[in-house]
């Protein structure tokens, strides 16, 4: 027992929430140990790596008061500019809605978190994975040089979709399977992208998600497709989606030349709304690993790093005043927590039409551009926003009755 080390908080993960927790943290002086698998952070990069300006998060999260402080991205990051979001039906009608939106360099800006929580004094472990939980305040890690216990306060679950944080603490809610949409996405050096519109694609290219083209630049961009496994074609492999997707609409289409692959990648997105107990009298989860995510357009960073943030003052106050640690799950449901959920409901609902191409196409000029942004934007377009409530109570219903 003499040689475990004590610190106050143990965070799992150095993404965006994991490392903008750690920071908060460790400048108000509590020892504070950052614990990454990866023996570099931010590296392979799992993105798109689009992000909204704060102008358009302000709109997208308006009940935030901290997206001005904690989502304004240093230029250095910044690889491109863009002015629209192009939703794209099966039969290749295009819906134009404005988005001012930045897309970053995201292993360079995981970088760039981690260090901010180091220059805070936070300690970082990379290549160090979190194996299991020895007791209510010991956590097991292993690293190439074995395997060492740890001890702490406060253990914080920043360890992305299927969290072991989540699985070794009980009064963690666990995400099921169900509740990620699996990605697949190649970054592509070609002649010809349009570099200030992102594309999303529907339709069956993609069953129950979207295809997006996201350029880094007229001549580089982050190509991919999420899916739902339940509406696939059963043993239809992803890459066979993607390449069928590059074949159609990169190639035939849009007429980009001279591919080559740069980077392959695939992961989880956590898609259903967030898990239903993101914390405990000791522990918490923040980003992907609570489902922090927008559902209706995947985005997860802006919601890592308010929460992060949250989760570091709420962290603060528990250690400081003895304040409850539930005060977390209060603060990101008021900031956060109705964009969510309301968003997972209009996917919900947006799924039905998704099983086929044909109604894909009928529900998008349904709605038409207008309601389509609000969409996007997980909120209950105009002029139905009065069903929001009814809405999300239907939907919670439905997913209770559905696990
Ligand atoms: C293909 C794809 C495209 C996406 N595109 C976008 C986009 O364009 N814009 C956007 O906003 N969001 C996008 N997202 C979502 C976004 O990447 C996440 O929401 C965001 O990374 C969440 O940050 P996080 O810190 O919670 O988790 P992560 O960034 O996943 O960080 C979790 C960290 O925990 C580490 N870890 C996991 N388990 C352990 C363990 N046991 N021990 C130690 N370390 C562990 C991981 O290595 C990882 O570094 C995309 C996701 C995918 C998969």
């Amino acid at each position: 027992m003499g040689d475990i080390q004590r610190y106050d908080v143990i965070i799992i993960g150095a993404g965006p929430a994991g490392s903008s927790t750690a920071r908060v943290i460790a400048r108000r002086g509590y020892r504070t140990l950052l614990v990454e698998r990866k023996s570099r952070v931010g590296i392979p990069v799992l993105c798109g790596e689009f992000l909204p300006t704060v102008e358009e998060l302000r709109d997208i999260l308006p009940h935030s008061s901290r997206i001005d402080r904690i989502c304004n991205i240093s230029n250095s990051v910044v690889l491109n500019r863009c002015n629209h979001i192009v939703l794209v039906s099966p039969s290749g009608d295009e819906f134009d809605i404005p988005m001012r939106a930045i897309v970053i360099d995201r292993a360079a800006f995981d970088q760039h978190l981690a260090e901010q929580a180091l220059k805070a004094g936070a300690i970082l472990l990379t290549g160090t994975k979190l194996k299991d939980r020895v007791s209510k305040n010991q956590v097991r890690l292993i690293s190439g040089s074995g395997t060492r216990i740890v001890e702490c306060a406060v253990l914080v679950g920043a360890d992305g979709p299927l969290s072991t944080v989540a699985r070794c603490v009980p009064g963690l809610s666990q995400q099921e399977t169900n509740d990620l949409s699996i990605s697949i996405q190649y970054t592509i050096e070609a002649t010809g992208f349009d570099s200030d519109r992102v594309f999303m694609f529907f339709g069956n290219i993609a069953p129950g998600g979207y295809a997006w083209i996201i350029p880094r630049g007229h001549t580089e961009a982050n190509v991919g497709l999420g899916l739902r496994p339940s509406y696939a074609t059963p043993r239809r492999s992803l890459r066979n989606y993607l390449h069928s997707f590059i074949h159609h609409y990169l190639i035939e289409k849009l007429g980009i030349r001279n591919i080559r692959i740069k980077r392959r990648i695939s992961g989880f997105i956590p898609v259903n709304g967030p898990v239903q107990s993101t914390v405990t009298a000791t522990a918490l989860l923040v980003g992907d690993a609570a489902s922090h995510v927008m559902p209706t357009n995947g985005g997860g960073i802006p919601t890592a790093l308010i929460g992060g943030n949250i989760a570091g003052k709420a962290i603060v106050d528990y250690l400081k005043s003895g304040s409850k640690l539930s005060n977390y799950e209060e603060m990101w449901r008021r900031e956060f927590g109705n964009e969510l959920i309301t968003g997972a409901s209009l996917l919900s609902v947006a799924s039905i039409p998704m099983l086929s191409d044909a109604v894909t196409e009928w529900a998008m000029r349904c709605f038409g551009r207008r309601m389509l942004n609000d969409v996007i934007r997980c909120r209950v377009p105009y002029p139905f926003q009065e069903l929001s409530t009814p809405l999300n109570l239907m939907t919670g219903q439905l997913h209770r009755f559905l696990r």
